[in-house]
C-alpha cells in the first residue's frame, strides 16, 4: 500500500548549519537529539561507563561528561573509545582540558567562555585543534557564569545580555574559520530562556541546544522544560536537547523523548490514553492505567492504547485506539482497532490488554 505519511508537526524546522557530534548529526534535517550527561565520577571509568549505557538503553543519543580535575580529563580516552553514544566532556575553568579532550577522541566538547579567563587568547588554538582531529564544539552559555562585562552593561542575565556573550563568542570562532559548533543560552527562568533562544535565531544559523538550567526536582522540572521547549520547538528552533532535573539522568531522556514525541518530533511508541476519571467511573483509573503503562514497558512499537473509566467516552475513545477498554458493571470491553473483541471480568482487564498488545506488536513487527 501507500506509505504512511509522516504525522504533522507545528512548525517547519528552522533552517541551520548542519555539525557532526561524532556519529550524531545536529542541525539541518537531522532529528532533534536528546542528551544527557552523567552522574557519577567521570574518573570513576567503570561507573560512569555503566550509566552511559543505561542512558544509552533509554534512547540517550549524546552524553555529556564533567571534568572539573584533571583525573576526570585522564579517564576520557577510555569513556570516549567504550561509549556507545558520543561523548561531550564538559570544561569550564581550565583550556588544558579542552586540548585533552580533543586529543582523548570526545565527540564534542562544551565550553563556557565565561569561566574560561583570558578565552579569547585561546580560540584561535582550540579551533584548530578541534579543527584537526574532527571534534565539534559547544558555546555554552549560562546566565550564571555571565561575561562579567555584560553582567556590568545590562545589571543581570537578561535575553539580551546571554545573546550578546554567544554572539560574540561565537565570532571569536568564525574570525578562525571554525563553524562546527552549536550554541545553547541557558537561564533557569523558562520566559528569559525562551526569549534568549528566540533573539539568538534571528541572528545566525547556529544549531542550538536547547536547556534550562537548574530546572529543579523532577516535578517542577519536566514542566518548565516542557512549556520552555515546547515554546521553541513549536516554532521550529532547537536541533539537540537537554532536560535537566534533579533526578536521575534516565529520567532525563524518558522527559525528553516524550516532548519529542509529543510534538511529532519523533516517533510515538506507546501511547496510554486514559481518562482523567470522574464521579462517572466505574473503575479505578488510576491503578489500571498505571498497571497497563507498567505492563506494556518498553514496547517498540508504536501502539496507542485507551484505558477508560466507563462507557460514555469510552468506547469511542477506545475505537480510536489500536486497543482500549471501557469499563462498567465490574467489567471490560476490550477493544481491538474499533471492535469489540471480548467482555471480560475487571479481574481480568490488565492482562487480556497486555495479552492483545504483545499480539498486536507481534503483527507490527512482521509487516
Ligand atoms: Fe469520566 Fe468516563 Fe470520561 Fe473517564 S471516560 S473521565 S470516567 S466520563
Amino acid at each position: 500500500g501507500m506509505p504512511a505519511l509522516p504525522p504533522p508537526t507545528l512548525a517547519p524546522r528552522r533552517k541551520t548549519r548542519q555539525i557532526k557530534v561524532g556519529k550524531v548529526l545536529v542541525g539541518g534535517d537531522a532529528r532533534v537529539s536528546v542528551q544527557s550527561m552523567t552522574t557519577t565520577k567521570t574518573h570513576d571509568v567503570n561507573t560512569t561507563l555503566q550509566q552511559i549505557a543505561e542512558l544509552t538503553a533509554a534512547g540517550c543519543d549524546i552524553v555529556r561528561v564533567a571534568c572539573p580535575r584533571q583525573e576526570d580529563a585522564d579517564a576520557l580516552a577510555e569513556i570516549a573509545q567504550h561509549s556507545q553514544i558520543p561523548v561531550i566532556a564538559d570544561i569550564h575553568f581550565q583550556p588544558g582540558y579542552v586540548f585533552a579532550a580533543i586529543e582523548a577522541g570526545c565527540a564534542a566538547v562544551r565550553v563556557n567562555p565565561g569561566n574560561i579567563r583570558k578565552f579569547d587568547d585561546q580560540v584561535k588554538e582550540i579551533a584548530q585543534a578541534a579543527k584537526d582531529h574532527g571534534t565539534s564544539l559547544r558555546i555554552g552559555v549560562n546566565a550564571g557564569s555571565l561575561d562579567k562585562r555584560l553582567l556590568e552593561k545590562y545589571g543581570k542575565a537578561t535575553p539580551e545580555a546571554l545573546v550578546e556573550s554567544a554572539v560574540w563568542e561565537a565570532s571569536l570562532f568564525e574570525e578562525h574559520d571554525f563553524h562546527d559548533f552549536k550554541i545553547s543560552v541557558k537561564h533557569n527562568d523558562p520566559v528569559v530562556m525562551v526569549q534568549a533562544y528566540e533573539m539568538l535565531a534571528e541572528r545566525g544559523d547556529w544549531p542550538l541546544h536547547l536547556g534550562v538550567t537548574e530546572a529543579g526536582p523532577a516535578f517542577q522540572g519536566t514542566i518548565k522544560s516542557s512549556v520552555a521547549f515546547g515554546a521553541l520547538l513549536s516554532k521550529g528552533i532547537g536541533d539537540t536537547i537537554r532536560v535537566s532535573l534533579s533526578a536521575p539522568p534516565v529520567e532525563e531522556v524518558k522527559v525528553g523523548l516524550q516532548i519529542l514525541q509529543s510534538l511529532n518530533l519523533r516517533e510515538r511508541k506507546l501511547e496510554i490514553v486514559s481518562c482523567p476519571s470522574c464521579g462517572r467511573a466505574q473503575v479505578d483509573v488510576y491503578t489500571l492505567a498505571e498497571q497497563v503503562t507498567a505492563g506494556l514497558e518498553g514496547m517498540e512499537v508504536p501502539l496507542r492504547v485507551a484505558v477508560m473509566g466507563c462507557v460514555v467516552n469510552g468506547p469511542g475513545e477506545a475505537r480510536e485506539a489500536d486497543l482500549g477498554v471501557a469499563s462498567g458493571n465490574g467489567k471490560g470491553q476490550i477493544f481491538v482497532k474499533g471492535e469489540v473483541i471480548k467482555t471480560v471480568p475487571e479481574s481480568a482487564i490488565v492482562e487480556t490488554l497486555i495479552e492483545e498488545a504483545m499480539r498486536i506488536a507481534e503483527t507490527m513487527e512482521t509487516t
